[in-house]
């Protein structure tokens, strides 16, 4: 830790509870909406601790229904499609994040997308970049799995595996 660019400064740290252990921490999605209710945060869904992302999603998550009711509390729109619209911009967002941390917490061995990409950005600066976008959440899926990172990952690796060859005779 100490050892971090910007390190926190752990030595004058303090723990203040317990230390809670947990080997099953079950990763809820639940619908957002039902009639004339909105779930934000957790209640809505349960991210993966890992990824440090769920008080960022709760705070989102609760500003998508207040923008989406606004007009029908107003008495200038429909409350049911408004919570429509929250149910879909909550699912466009999240869902497929979600989807890939729950498959991801499985403690299952990388997979070869994996391994591409996290071989690549410990060697190269921009796919590390990539990388450090998409752990927070800050980019999705689809702009992760870009076919242009993925293709500069190979040429990285490639390079990579070629380097640590041993010289021929
Ligand atoms: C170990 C761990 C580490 C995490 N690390 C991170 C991290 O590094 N970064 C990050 O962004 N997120 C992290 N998270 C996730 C984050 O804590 C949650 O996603 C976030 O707190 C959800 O906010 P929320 O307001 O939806 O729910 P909560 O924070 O759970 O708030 C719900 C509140 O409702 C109260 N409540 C429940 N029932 C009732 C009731 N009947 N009446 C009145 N009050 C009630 C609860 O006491 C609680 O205070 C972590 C989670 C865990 C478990």
């Amino acid at each position: 830790m100490r050892a971090l660019p910007e390190a926190p400064p752990v030595d004058s740290a303090e723990r203040v509870s317990k230390i809670i252990g947990l080997v099953d921490y079950p990763l809820h999605s639940r619908r957002p909406t039902a009639p004339g209710v909105a779930l934000i945060g957790d209640a809505a869904l349960t991210g993966d601790p890992l990824w440090g992302v769920g008080c960022g999603w709760a705070l989102e998550s609760a500003r998508w229904p207040a923008e989406a009711v606004a007009p029908a509390a107003t008495g200038r729109g429909d409350l049911d499609r408004s919570l429509t619209a929250y149910a879909r911009r909550h699912r466009r967002r999240l869902s497929g994040h979600q989807y890939l941390a729950a498959d991801f917490a499985k403690a299952r061995r990388f997979n070869p997308m994996e391994r591409l990409v996290f071989s690549a950005a410990a060697r190269d600066e921009s796919v590390a970049r990539h990388m450090h976008l998409f752990a927070p959440r800050l980019i999705g899926p689809l702009r992760f799995l870009n076919p242009l990172v993925l293709a500069k990952a190979t040429v990285v690796d490639i390079r990579h595996r070629k380097a640590a060859e041993p010289p021929a005779r």
